[in-house]
């Protein structure tokens, strides 16, 4: 099985902690549309497993007229798939019913929408244009129309955002119903508003302590109403795990389409350009990210680690194995990482230590050479 990743580069404003590739309306969507039809029948060969996943991500998916969604949806010929997971990523100010009925006329069938928090003030305090109440009011409408499988975006260490406000935000969006939560550690991106307010003293990081507080709290609340952490960043009630993001960490391929959409076949990365010009002028016009042995074993390192299944060591090279048990011998130690039968793990009150623990276990060319 394969997944498709379609990238619509447009949002309406940009958020201030933001670094993926989105610009504003440059008229150009309809290009943009066409060029990412073109590009799937080119490359759609590059992949001999069927697509059973679907995420149109970006950017802001949900400004795109309808009739340009269609036009994609049409042209990648989605009829032929046996679909199993068709998700577009929303922003809570551009739902409306119709909308919705239009996307599940489409096959939709999974709606990831950015809430981030249900407090006003820390909504304003990194640029999004929605309050609270439309996110809610979105979601009554998401429902309204039938569907099931709802994820929400939430983060934590906003500026401001305080203890009560973070357990408010998680109680009241896990009481209208989602399935599925996605909640990230804010981060300070070199190049984003929010760097550049960080630089100015504008705005002051969360403490770390303050951040582990937040962190818990979301580990007893989702766990309290049944949801599975299984990734470092995502929880599901039971059945409602994001398959097609699930296949990013478990080496399944996938093909990516739109401007900086990324691919992975198995084998290679391949990155298209971060530029609409760029990507409707040239496309196909990727970059070939060589990856080694050792760059295929990392990521999965890095990948397997952020989840609840961890890392089987019995997937891992017989000459690297000895490397990584040594590298991980300290954090075992530490009751940081544990062996459950031939799987390292790390457990989820650790688990934002995971970047600390994954750097000490990454492999080098030298683990190569002393292992053989
Ligand atoms: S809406 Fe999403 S993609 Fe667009 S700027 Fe905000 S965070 Fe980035």
């Amino acid at each position: 099985m394969a997944g498709l990743y379609i990238h619509i580069p447009y949002c309406h404003s940009k958020c201030a902690y933001c670094d993926f590739y989105s610009r504003p309306d440059d008229g150009n969507a309809g290009l943009v549309a066409d060029t990412i039809v073109k590009e799937f029948r080119l490359r759609k060969h590059e992949f001999a497993e069927p697509i059973t996943t679907i995420y149109i991500g970006g950017g802001t998916p949900s400004i795109l007229p309808d009739r340009l969604l269609g036009d994609i949806v049409k042209g990648i010929g989605i009829d032929s798939f046996d679909i199993k997971e068709f998700t577009i990523e929303v922003n809570p100010e551009d739902i409306y019913p119709e909308k919705l009925k239009f996307w599940k006329a489409l096959g939709i069938d999974r709606i990831s929408m950015g809430v981030q928090s249900l407090c006003d003030a820390e909504l304003k305090a990194v640029g999004r244009r929605h309050s609270a109440q439309t996110a809610l009011d979105a979601l009554d409408m998401i429902r309204e129309a039938g569907f099931t499988k709802i994820s929400c975006d939430l983060i934590y260490g906003l500026p401001g955002q305080s203890v009560y406000s973070w357990q408010e935000s998680l109680t009241r969006l896990l009481d209208t119903g989602i399935t599925h939560l996605s909640a990230y550690s804010l981060t300070y991106e070199q190049g984003t508003l929010l760097y550049a307010r960080m630089l100015n003293g504008k705005v002051i990081p969360a403490d770390d302590d303050t951040v582990l507080e937040l962190y818990s709290i979301l580990c007893d609340e989702t766990a309290a109403r049944g949801f599975r952490h299984y990734e470092i960043s995502n929880f599901a009630l039971p059945a409602y795990e994001a398959i097609h993001n699930s296949s990013y960490w478990n080496d399944t391929p996938y093909l990516g389409l739109g401007p900086s959409a990324h691919s992975f076949d198995g084998h290679t990365r391949r990155i298209n350009p971060a530029s609409v010009r760029t990507y409707i002028e040239n496309m196909p016009a990727f970059e070939i990210e060589a990856e080694s042995e050792i760059d295929r074993l990392n990521d999965r390192i890095i990948t397997a680690l952020r989840t609840d299944r961890g890392l089987e060591l019995n997937s891992i090279p017989h000459k690297y194995r000895s490397s990584i048990e040594r590298y991980a011998r300290i954090w075992v130690n530490r009751s940081m990482l544990e062996y459950r039968g031939d799987v390292l793990i790390i457990p989820e009150r650790h688990w934002m230590m995971a970047d600390a623990i994954m750097r000490d276990l990454i492999l080098t060319d030298s683990d190569q050479t002393d292992s053989e």
